[in-house]
Order: C-alpha cells, then sequence, then structure tokens
C-alpha cells in the first residue's frame, strides 16, 4: 500500500488563494486591508529568514506588513512600549514577535504584553484558554496546531469517533494540537490521547491510532510497525541530520528528517505527511489566516 500525500505546500496554495481572494473583496468594498506587524530582535539568520518569509507571503497577500527590526540592546522597557503603540494603532490587526528573544527580555512578559484581540500567534493566556474552551470562544488557533487540523480535514479524514494519538506535549504544538481535536465541532470530536516521555509502552498508543500527530523533535522515533494500516499520519518534526550541497544553488544546505521513518510508514498508512513540505508551510499560512480573521471581527464580519 502507498499512501496517499498530504502536501503542505499544495494546500498552503489553496489556502492563500482563498485568502488574497477575501482581502481583494473587503478591500474593494470596504477600503481595508489586513494589517500585520512583525517586530525582530536581533540577527539570528534562523529567524531573520523566517521574518523575510512572512513578510513575503504577507505582501504578495496585500496586507500591510511593517517590519520593525530592533537592535539586539533593545531595552525590554522600550520594547514594551513598542508593543503599546501597535496595540494602539487601528491599521494594525496582528502583532507577532519573533522568538527567541534576547537573555535580558523576559519573552513572557513581552508576549503577554499584546492586546489578544491582536495575538495572531495564539500564544497569549487568554487566547489559551479561548481554545481549551473551544466553539465561538476561540478567536486565534496558534498557527501550527491550526494548520495541521486543516491539513487533516483537507485530506478528507475523518475525525469524528478516531482514536487520535498526539506523540509530544509542548505548548506549541502537542498541548493545543490534542485540545482542538477533542473538541465537539467539525474538524474534531476526536477520542485523543496525549504521550511523551514518560509515557510507559508508547508503541501501543501509538498502534491503534487512526490519526497520528507526531511533534517529539526525534528523528524516527515512530516505527513503522506503530502504525495502523490505513492511518492519517501528521509528521511535525523538522529534524537537521546533516548537509548536502544544493543542486539548485550549489550552497550547502541542511539534510531534514521527520520524526517518522517515512519511507517505511508510507508504505503502511493511509494518508501522510513529508518532510519537507507537510506541516512545514503551514505554520505562516495560518498565520496570515489569522490575521485576516482579525481584522474580520474588527469589521464585525465573523
Ligand atoms: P518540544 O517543545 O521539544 O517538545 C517535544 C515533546 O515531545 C515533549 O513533550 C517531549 O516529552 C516529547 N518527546 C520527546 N522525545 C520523546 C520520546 N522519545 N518519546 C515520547 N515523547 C517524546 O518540541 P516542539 O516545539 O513541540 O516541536 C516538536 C518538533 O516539531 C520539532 O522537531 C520541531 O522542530 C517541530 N516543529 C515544526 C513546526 C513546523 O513545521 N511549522 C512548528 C513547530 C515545531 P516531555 O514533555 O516528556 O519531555
Amino acid at each position: 500500500m502507498t499512501a496517499k500525500l498530504i502536501k503542505g505546500t499544495d494546500i498552503r496554495e489553496e489556502i492563500l488563494e482563498e485568502i488574497a481572494a477575501e482581502v481583494k473583496e473587503i478591500k474593494d468594498k470596504k477600503g481595508v486591508v489586513p494589517g500585520l506587524v512583525t517586530i525582530l530582535v536581533g540577527e539570528d539568520p534562523a529567524s531573520m529568514s523566517y521574518v523575510t518569509l512572512k513578510i513575503k507571503t504577507a505582501d504578495r497577500l496585500g496586507f500591510k506588513e511593517i517590519q520593525e527590526n530592533q537592535p539586539t540592546t533593545i531595552s525590554e522597557a522600550d520594547l514594551l512600549a513598542l508593543i503599546d503603540k501597535y496595540n494602539k494603532d487601528d491599521s494594525i490587526h496582528g502583532i507577532l514577535v519573533q522568538l527567541p528573544l534576547p537573555d535580558h527580555i523576559d519573552d513572557k512578559k513581552i508576549l503577554n504584553a499584546i492586546d489578544p484581540d491582536k495575538d495572531v500567534d495564539g500564544f497569549h493566556p487568554v487566547n489559551v484558554g479561548r481554545l481549551m474552551i473551544g466553539g465561538s470562544e476561540v478567536k486565534f488557533a496558534p498557527c501550527t496546531p491550526a494548520g495541521i487540523q486543516e491539513m487533516i480535514v483537507r485530506a478528507g479524514v475523518e475525525t469524528s469517533g478516531a482514536e487520535v494519538v498526539v506523540v509530544g506535549r509542548s505548548n506549541i504544538v502537542g498541548k493545543p494540537i490534542a485540545n482542538m481535536m477533542v473538541q465537539k465541532g467539525p474538524g474534531a470530536n476526536a477520542t485523543v490521547t496525549i504521550v511523551h516521555t514518560r509515557t510507559k509502552d508508547l508503541a501501543s498508543h501509538c498502534k491503534r491510532a487512526d490519526i497520528l500527530i507526531v511533534a517529539a523533535g526525534v528523528p524516527g522515533l515512530v516505527k513503522p510497525e506503530w502504525i495502523k494500516p490505513g492511518a492519517c499520519v501528521i509528521d511535525v518534526g523538522v529534524n537537521r541530520v546533516g548537509e548536502k550541497v544544493s543542486e539548485k544553488t550549489g550552497k550547502n544546505v541542511a539534510i531534514l528528517r521527520g520524526d517518522v521513518d517515512f519511507d517505511a510508514a508510507k508504505e503502511i498508512a493511509g494518508s501522510i505527511t513529508p518532510v519537507p513540505g507537510g506541516v512545514g508551510p503551514m505554520t505562516i499560512t495560518m498565520l496570515m489566516k489569522n490575521t485576516l480573521s482579525s481584522m474580520k471581527y474588527k469589521l464585525g464580519m465573523m
């Protein structure tokens, strides 16, 4: 059996086209566009390339995008003042602070200073609480879990009554996706188990999963024999396992592997996400969707 590939690269294009069409329609009718500010402190290369991709995507969709590059020497007070400025700016619907921040700045204090109604990353405690309550309380689901749920739904995988097993309990992936899948409503209604490093017999849990979501950060953790035949496997893991020379650019690039032994797993699963090109492209896509939603909440359209 060869599993159906759930490609994040294709689903991203579908969703971005939908967002762009909606942005144009709202702009034509109401003269407003979604506004997103990205705050980057310092010059961490990974953060810089991630932020560049966010800006490019926002520009392509016709958003108003403001890039705030700040030196690593910025004080916590000045960063808080910058957030306050954008909290009060009516043309800005989403504020994103790129992590990590320098050691002299308290991440929690900064993230908690963002107006929860502009917290398009969905990390503010108010949005975590809204997500836990579920239904119409939810404003912004965190982007990676939102992307995972969207992929499952768009791949046509039945979630109602499904056994979902989530490997990993982080605040950014494991816990929120488990919480989302257990809610009452479309794309959810599942029976959910979360497993982690203290779980006894990881294999036995994974084996009963109709939908197996793996976010551990351990290359090849999930063995093919742990996969139920026909299951949907979502591999969130992105692990650098070496370097190779790119055929396109001639430069050294990272070799990436997921948390699942993909080649063997695809012969057993019903559907599976590749790494790279699976969950990865969905995160920025859902950030854009959250920013559009934020504007629609403000306009009373949602
Ligand atoms: P994290 O904060 O390090 O959490 C990893 C979780 O996996 C922890 O709960 C840990 O358990 C569990 N775990 C680790 N090793 C395990 C093992 N051998 N058996 C069972 N459970 C194990 O990681 P994260 O931020 O959630 O990220 C997970 C992976 O997803 C990483 O590879 C990351 O790069 C990737 N990721 C990708 C995207 C994207 O594609 N857009 C976004 C976010 C993350 P304990 O709690 O017991 O330690």
